[in-house]
């Protein structure tokens, strides 16, 4: 698959659909695939910190995840159509996972959120097998993985903020069973109900930044980073 770069940092064209028959193809080989959610912050970030930026084009699918990317696409008329969000990505893989039979474990969140989160996506994807659940305070990393290799999930994902619970995918997926590794930062939240996302409308129209604006004003300080990075990427080659 063709990468489109932005500042030195990869970013994966697939929307959902094609990620998954692209996977599909890579568990059969029982090959191992990490996903990393990309946005302008993270880009910025990386260009200024070359582990973050080895990171993340080390990963299989870096997603593009928020309108900004979406964008920088447009403007450079690359190939990217849509936005791949980290908590819906999730939640394709949670259906595609109930559907093939594959075990997933939840890694990360607090062990109330955690187990919520559980609860709820066993209600809206009965098939699915939760091989287990683990809350992300569990300060001995060989505990963690001793518990999840003796569940035998085939997909992880970690909810432990970015890039905390990328280091630690990298740190020790290759001693992990699963083959599909995913960070997913505060998505058990949003399984949980704990945090609402912004209303359909405004995610429809590319505006879930309006809403989240609205409601925490503070943020517009790290919104500036979009337009910044959008000029950026007008101006540069
Ligand atoms: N978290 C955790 N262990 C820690 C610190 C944080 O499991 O030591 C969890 C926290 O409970 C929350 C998530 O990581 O569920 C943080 O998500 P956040 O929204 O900060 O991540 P982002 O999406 O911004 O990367």
């Amino acid at each position: 698959m063709e990468k489109e770069q932005y500042f030195g940092v990869n970013v994966s064209p697939l929307n959902y659909e094609e990620i998954i028959q692209d996977l599909k193809t890579r568990i059969a080989l029982r090959e191992k695939s990490t996903i990393i959610a990309v946005n302008p912050e993270k880009v910025m970030a990386a260009e200024k910190n070359a582990e973050l930026m080895e990171l993340i084009n080390s990963s299989t699918y870096q997603i593009p995840d928020g309108v900004g990317i979406l964008l920088a696409s447009k403007l450079k008329k690359g190939s990217i159509r849509s936005r791949v969000t980290g908590v819906d990505m999730m939640d394709r893989l949670l259906k595609f996972a109930a559907d093939e039979g594959h075990g997933v474990f939840l890694y990360g969140a607090k062990e109330e959120v955690v187990q919520k989160a559980a609860e709820n996506i066993k209600a809206k994807y009965p098939a699915i097998h939760i091989s287990g659940t683990q809350n992300g305070y569990e300060k001995d990393a060989g505990k963690v993985v001793e518990k999840i290799n003796a569940a035998k999930p085939d997909l992880l994902f970690v909810a432990m903020g970015s890039p905390r619970q990328e280091l630690w995918i990298r740190e020790h997926m290759n001693h992990l069973h699963p083959v599909v590794f995913q960070g997913v930062g505060g998505s058990f939240d949003v399984f949980a109900g704990h945090v609402q996302r912004a209303p359909e409308f405004y995610r429809k129209l590319g505006l879930e930044w309006l809403y989240r604006l609205m409601k925490e004003p503070s943020r517009l300080k790290r919104q500036m980073a979009l337009p910044k990075f959008l000029m950026r990427v007008l101006f540069s080659k």
